[in-house]
């Protein structure tokens, strides 16, 4: 293999080229990658089952069918996105033509995480190229079956100089980072968030970081029980609880708590059985390690539901918890598994002095049907994004932006904006030449009322 800075060096030397400014280059890579894709759907599966038994089903719906939508939507619009747009003049520069042109950064360097690896690496990839730069992507070492099926698809469908996969941990990973790129796209957790930031500062190479944290879910007493008890299951527990967005703990209404938590314990024996341990559809934790880390903030707690453990197997059971206390090891930091905490509140305070307790999260979730609390909660809080009466389906419109703020992460993706993430915004005025009003140049004796109401008509 190349070594790092071999690589950059040729996928520098490339950009130069001005290759990747053609749209139909850009097209022909896309369509290359959606045909190797789709050759491997089976594989991917088969990849994912490997590394942490995800069900075909979570699959498709969370990795390999968002995957292919993307890709869709950016072929379908791409011409569209990459033309320079045309905006109206202002005073200071009529008689003009304004535009903002979309100009790819150049090199870019993606790191990606474990929990979606398929969709969270191709992702990026598949925008970061549509916008026409190289990329190096570096997938996690924690997946090591999808990883590497991801950096072969990457390795089939590119030329190296334009988009390479290297696989390696945090000494690739570091190394990656001492280098000197355009952009860096970063997902993963809120400490290497800021290692990656650090490095960047370095270069002043803008970044993205999609980071985690503690998502709150607050329920109050005038929701569908059976309903809101179904959704935040699906939600929760998908992925084996390991999704960035899901729930990190619930916020209950105190006098709905009792009959919520019966809705919750029947949905989780609803969809894993008497025994999730057995159920095909039941996800395991990605490697011993988390799955101690899990068992030991479990110790202690007021497990009401679940809390099976099998460390050889890495399952932990969908497991409710009762009122952990705000500095206990569960509620210390991202739970990042099938472990929910259940509190309560009895008045807003109660729910506010909760959430002010953590970083703004990545993710809000608000289940009520009183339409003034919702305004008010969802205003009240700073988080990433959110959803009112279910959890993570924020993330598949590709017409909202997804990203965190503060601690959860800077800057954000998804559909066009995905685009507009990897490309530099150019701001280009074509000066008229046809007329060259008097009124700015010196001397400026007498002009000033007339440059005044200049710029009144031009608002
Ligand atoms: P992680 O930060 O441990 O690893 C992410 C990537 O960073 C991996 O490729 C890893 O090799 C690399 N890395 C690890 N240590 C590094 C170091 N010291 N220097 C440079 N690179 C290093 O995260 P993870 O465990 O893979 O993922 C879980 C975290 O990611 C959770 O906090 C979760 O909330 C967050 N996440 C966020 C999003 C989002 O879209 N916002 C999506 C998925 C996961």
């Amino acid at each position: 293999m190349n070594s790092i800075p071999d690589i950059l060096s040729a996928q520098r030397t490339f950009f130069k080229s001005q290759k990747t400014k053609a749209i139909a280059y850009r097209l022909q890579l896309l369509k290359a990658l959606k045909a190797e894709i789709i050759s491997r759907e089976q594989a991917i599966y088969d990849a994912l089952k490997k590394d942490f038994r995800k069900p075909e089903f979570e699959s498709y719906l969370s990795e390999f069918g968002l995957v292919l939508s993307e890709l869709n939507l950016v072929i379908k619009n791409l011409k569209k996105w990459a033309k320079p747009k045309r905006v109206k003049a202002s005073i200071l520069t009529y008689p003009s033509k304004d535009y903002i042109y979309k100009e790819p950064y150049g090199n870019v360097l993606i790191i990606g995480p474990w929990n979606y690896p398929f969709l969270l690496t191709i992702e990026p990839v598949i925008m970061a190229i549509a916008a026409g730069n190289t990329v190096v992507l570096k997938p996690s070492e924690l997946t090591e079956n999808t990883s590497k099926l991801v950096s072969e698809i990457i390795n089939t469908v590119f030329p190296k100089e334009v988009a390479t996969s290297v696989q390696g941990a945090v000494d690739v990973a570091t190394e990656l980072l001492a280098q000197k790129w355009d952009y860096i796209f970063f997902t993963g957790s809120v400490p290497v968030g800021k290692i990656v930031a650090k490095a960047a500062a370095k270069h002043l190479t803008p970044v993205t970081l999609e980071l985690g944290g503690k998502s709150p879910c607050i329920i109050d007493d005038t929701v569908d029980l059976k309903l809101a008890a179904r959704r935040i299951v699906w939600g929760k527990f998908l992925n084996g609880g390991q999704t960035c967005i899901a729930a990190d703990y619930l916020i209950v209404k105190d006098t709905i708590k009792a009959p919520l938590l019966d809705m919750l314990k029947k949905e989780i024996t609803r969809a894993y059985g008497n025994d999730p341990k057995a159920s095909v559809d039941f996800p395991r934790i990605i490697n011993k390690r988390n799955t101690e880390r899990l068992a030991k903030a479990l110790e202690g707690a007021d497990i009401i539901f679940g809390g099976d453990i099998d460390m050889e197997d890495r399952y932990i059971a969908p497991t409710l918890v009762n009122e952990p206390a705000l500095d206990s090891a569960l509620m210390s930091d991202e739970i990042f598994g099938p472990i929910l905490p259940i509190l309560s509140y009895d008045t807003e305070e109660a729910i506010e002095n909760i959430i002010r307790n953590f970083e703004k999260p990545l993710a809000f979730y608000v289940f009520s049907n009183n339409t003034s609390f919702v305004e008010n909660t969802i205003k009240k809080f700073e988080f990433g994004g959110g959803v009112v009466n279910d959890l993570l389906i924020h993330f598949g419109n590709h017409r909202l932006p997804f990203g965190g703020v503060g601690a959860s992460g800077m800057g954000a993706y998804h559909g066009k904006l995905g685009f507009d993430t990897f490309s530099h915004d150019k701001a280009i005025v074509k000066r008229g030449n046809w007329t060259d009003p008097p009124v700015r140049y010196a001397p400026y004796k007498d002009k000033l009322s007339l440059m005044k109401k200049m710029f009144k008509w031009f608002g």
